[in-house]
């Protein structure tokens, strides 16, 4: 799963995980974490030192820089869940994206959008923790994004209301929508 950041994927993924199991991928990144954010759960938070022997030692299937930060995805968080039988959901970039769909063509991709930039704007205004030129950043790799993502996702899902963009990830990934379920 992709999209810029801002449009929502943490809340697709929570939403999703009431719907259907799976192991979710926790990503190391040199970023900060933001309030509330839990080391382990959200991120593997480290500095860029222990990133870099990360990446020397083969520790991650892919790694990008995205807003001055370092992400990548630890090996360990795919192959420990794959070898028990588990889906992973992994919420990643579109370098990072295009890296894995490489290593597993079966991976299903799908592109999370904002309805419009302005509504992107507002949520990442409205999260209160990102600086002005952090925002702009965001926001021009999101227009960025938006443009390259057609050719590489299979699926876009435009996240205007919630539920709404839960339920139909939920279909992409076969799960038949309860409509007594979470809205
Ligand atoms: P945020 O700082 O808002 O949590 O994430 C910024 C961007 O980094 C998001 O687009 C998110 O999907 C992406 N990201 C998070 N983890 C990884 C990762 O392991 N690899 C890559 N390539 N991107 C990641």
């Amino acid at each position: 799963m992709s999209g810029p950041s801002g449009a929502g994927k943490s809340s697709v993924v929570e939403g999703l995980a009431k719907l259907l199991p799976f192991h979710f991928s926790v990503s190391m990144t040199t970023r900060e974490a933001r309030p509330g954010e839990v080391e382990g759960v959200d991120y593997r938070f480290v500095d860029r030192r222990r990133f870099q022997e990360a990446v020397a030692a083969g520790d991650l299937v892919e790694w990008a820089e995205y807003g001055g930060n370092l992400y990548g995805t630890p090996w360990d968080e795919v192959t420990g869940p794959r070898h028990r039988g588990q889906d992973v959901l992994l919420d990643i970039e579109l370098v990072g994206a295009r890296n894995v769909k490489h290593a597993y063509p079966e991976a299903i991709m799908i592109f999370i959008a904002p309805p419009d930039l302005a509504e992107l704007e507002r949520r990442l205004r409205a999260r209160g923790d990102t600086s002005d030129a952090d925002i702009a950043r965001r926001l021009e790799v999101a227009r960025l994004q938006m443009a390259e993502a057609p050719g590489l996702f299979e699926h876009l899902v435009v996240n205007d209301d919630l539920g709404a963009a839960v339920g139909q990830v939920a279909g992409i990934l076969g799960v038949v929508p309860d409509p007594g379920g979470p809205s």
